[in-house]
């Protein structure tokens, strides 16, 4: 391909507090009655006032410092004044030129940075429904959701294809997830995701348009509207055309994008200072307390596993993806200590037996390994009398072993393992046996 992909993000993710962004309601609003969680002011009602979530703040600022922004000391909220069918004010409270957090990045596996321009806070919107009722062709809203906490994240426009991006996105949940800020459950629309993409002639010089594809609801889907993208502007390039600047929708069923709206600029929603909210100041001090709440972020948490459980990739890989799970793991490998069980025997029990962590305790655990171990604790003697009368009855076998034929040696535990005929750990068997056939 004679062009180059160029691809920025931006992510949505709702944070899961208690309360609505600038109202009291409950954030619960899944499964519930339809605008049953709603005041005033999430209505949009005239004379409502907006009242900062503390909380939500806290947890915009925590997402800033895990990706490593710079968190600013003094920033506010603004109006992004537009025609929200789903948003009854009319504009939506988010921040403009003073986000809580600017300047981070997140590094992928193979070391390439991607810059994150901003972290801000805003405000979701309620929910469009359009259903037949009688017949007829009607929109309904429903604004449980609107006012939910929102965080943004925006990219530069660091992506050169869609395995980057993928890799991005699960980091970046996976973070979200550690923070314990937002469950960022897709299906749930918690995490929504709208890559930006174009194509450039040449590495480094950005294209004087760009393509954004809004609000994907799955990791599947992005790689696909980037890829379906990436096809469609190398089709009118190639014809000589500049792909318009414009925002389009991802068609599940169709797989492929489809034109929403003309791209407006920024000036179109007249950003103002929300005149109902202070400006928000911090404090270095305050900045350092939050800092306190980060825990031990995957990335660290992987290195931490690698360098003191001589574990492999692919098992850190698994019991870091969740944090309950990698605690789990540390405390077992705590409680497993002082019974000589093994980081990586633990590590085998938790992604082979996949036991409920939410259910059992480490120390049970390490009862059970154990208990598993004595069982394949071998009488000696008599794994020693099968594995002979074994040998005795296949001495073809042990000639073919002995002429490198060492395949033969599944066939031969078998044979044990048969005879044995009773629970028994098939690798220990197996590792007898060699000794056995390697001294005789
Ligand atoms: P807008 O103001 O239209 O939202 P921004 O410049 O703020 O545009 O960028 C929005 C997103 O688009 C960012 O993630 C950014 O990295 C990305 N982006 C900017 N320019 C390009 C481009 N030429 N190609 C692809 N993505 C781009
Ligand atoms: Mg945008
Ligand atoms: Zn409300």
């Amino acid at each position: 391909m004679k062009y180059l992909p160029v691809i920025g993000l931006e992510v949505h993710v709702e944070l899961k507090t208690k309360s609505k962004m600038f109202c009291g309601c409950s954030t619960q609003y899944f499964g519930k009655a339809p605008n049953s969680q709603t005041c005033a002011v999430c209505l949009g009602m005239p004379g409502g006032l907006p009242v900062p979530n503390k909380k939500a703040i806290e947890w915009c600022i925590l997402i800033g410092i895990a990706l490593n922004g710079k968190i600013a000391l003094h920033s506010k909220f603004d109006r992004k004044n537009y025609f929200y069918p789903d948003l009854a004010k009319g504009y939506q409270i988010s921040q403009y030129d003073m986000p809580f957090a600017k300047n981070g990045y997140l590094i992928l596996q193979n070391g390439k940075k991607i810059r994150i321009r901003r972290v801000h806070m805003e405000e979701d919107t309620g929910k469009l429904m359009h259903e037949k009722i009688n017949g007829e062709s009607v929109s309904l809203i429903d604004f449980n959701r609107s006012g939910v906490p929102l965080v943004e994240i925006v990219t530069e426009p660091d992506f050169e294809n869609a395995e980057e991006v993928k890799e991005y996105l699960q980091a970046l949940q996976q973070i979200v997830r550690y923070l314990e800020v937002s469950d960022a459950n897709m299906e749930r629309g918690e995490m929504r995701l709208e890559p930006n993409i174009s194509l450039t002639v040449k590495k480094g010089v950005l294209p004087p348009y760009k393509v954004e594809v809004k609000n994907i609801n799955s990791f599947k889907f992005v790689e696909k509207a980037i890829n379906f993208e990436i096809k469609r502007q190398e089709i009118l390039l190639s014809d000589g055309i500049t792909p318009p600047q414009e925002t389009r929708g991802w068609n599940e069923t169709k797989n492929e994008t489809i034109l929403q709206r003309v791209k407006e600029e920024a000036n179109d929603y007249r950003y103002f200072p929300e005149p109902d909210i202070p400006p928000i100041q911090l404090t270095n001090e305050i900045i350092e307390k939050l800092t306190k709440f980060i825990p031990e972020l995957p990335n660290i948490k992987a290195k931490r596993f690698k360098s003191s459980y001589d574990l492999s990739s692919y098992d850190i890989e698994i019991l870091t993806r969740d944090k309950n799970t990698a605690d789990f793991f540390d405390k077992a490998v705590l409680d497993g200590k002082s019974f000589s069980v093994t980081p990586k025997q633990i590590a085998n029990y938790i992604i082979n037996k996949k036991p409920d962590i939410e259910k059992s305790v480490p120390s049970e655990i390490i009862k059970t390994i154990l208990s598993s171990s004595k069982s394949n604790t071998i009488d000696e003697q008599k794994l020693t009398s099968v594995i002979e009368k074994v040998l005795q009855e296949n001495k073809n076998a042990i000639n073919d072993y002995k002429n490198g034929k060492t395949n033969v040696i599944m066939y031969l535990l078998g044979q044990v393992l048969r005879l044995y005929d009773e629970k028994i750990d098939p690798k220990l068997v197996k590792e007898n046996l060699e000794k056995y056939l390697n001294n005789n």
